[in-house]
């Protein structure tokens, strides 16, 4: 009897590090992250579009929400980092590949506030969104340079662009936005091109920032030498489909991130790539 008891507790025992180990190998449960004093930055591998969140002080900011095709694993993989409310989400720009997803998110979880430029797209895409804001009751607020959004204690959040009403390229329109965690200092940038990175240096903006989101994929209308070097980051982001048909990222933009000597992480190369911070070193989870 005392045996049977033995080996019953042993089997229970064995079944609770089975769970253990197999709950800790999935490719979407970072369960041990600390998100306690530190901020979480992850970007998401959506293929070829964008979709960063990021965690701060129990706040949750969602930057782009990827493609129409990538929804679904976007809305595993907040869920499955317990994502329930999202204090903000920021279309940089009414583009597919950023707000395809966009839909779903917001039907998906609690959204406190919603921030885009001020521009329409004729798009499934665009129609969806503004459905889905409108069933939830959400307006949108403008998002624009020198709008601030507040992450918490020892964060500052604001919005660099877009400085104009109106452009030719919707890629102009893309938010960026400069966030700081203590010493720790990101930049996303959208799809902003040349034009759009010479309106935000016009302005006189403080722009180093330790990591940059790289513009458009790393396409070769974006990332100015001026606007890089005013960066100037140690890590560069760029989030890309593998094999896509534009050829991002571009081998001058790729060359001048490498004569930098800063780190660059490829979505199309490592998948989702989350980045953490203490406020004073930033490192990759892995
Ligand atoms: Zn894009």
């Amino acid at each position: 009897m005392i045996k049977r008891n033995k080996l019953k507790y042993i089997l229970l025992s064995l079944n609770l590090v089975f769970l253990i180990i197999t709950s800790g190998c999935s490719s979407t449960v970072k369960t041990n992250i600390s998100l306690e004093n530190n901020m979480v930055t992850h970007f998401i591998d959506v293929g070829q579009g964008d979709c960063i969140l990021v965690q701060v002080n129990n706040k949750n900011l969602l930057i782009d929400s990827g493609t129409s095709d990538s929804k679904e694993r976007v809305i595993k993989y907040l869920k499955n980092n317990n994502i329930s409310k999202l204090d903000y989400i920021v279309a940089t720009h009414p583009h597919d590949d950023h707000i395809g997803g966009m839909a779903s998110v917001i039907r998906n979880f609690e959204v406190a506030e919603f921030y885009a430029p001020k521009v329409i797209a004729s798009t499934d895409s665009f129609e969806n969104m503004i459905g889905s804001l409108k069933s939830k009751n959400l307006k949108i607020k403008v998002a624009k340079p020198n709008v601030t959004l507040d992450l918490g204690p020892s964060t500052s959040c604001t919005m660099l662009s877009p400085s104009k009403v109106s452009y030719k390229d919707t890629n102009n329109y893309s938010c960026a936005i400069k966030l700081a965690y203590k010493n720790s200092t990101y930049l996303f940038t959208g799809d902003i091109e040349k034009l759009s990175e010479q309106e935000i240096l016009n302005k006189g903006y403080d722009l180093k920032a330790d990591v940059l989101k790289v513009p458009h994929h790393g396409s070769s209308s974006s990332t100015s030498q001026e606007f890089l070097n005013k960066v100037s980051p140690q890590i560069a982001v760029i989030s890309c489909g593998t094999s896509n048909s534009y050829g991002h990222p571009n081998k001058e933009t790729l060359d001048k991130l490498k004569k930098l000597n800063c780190t660059i992480y490829r979505t199309d190369l490592d998948k989702n790539i989350i980045l953490i911070t203490d406020g004073v070193a930033i490192s990759r989870y892995d």
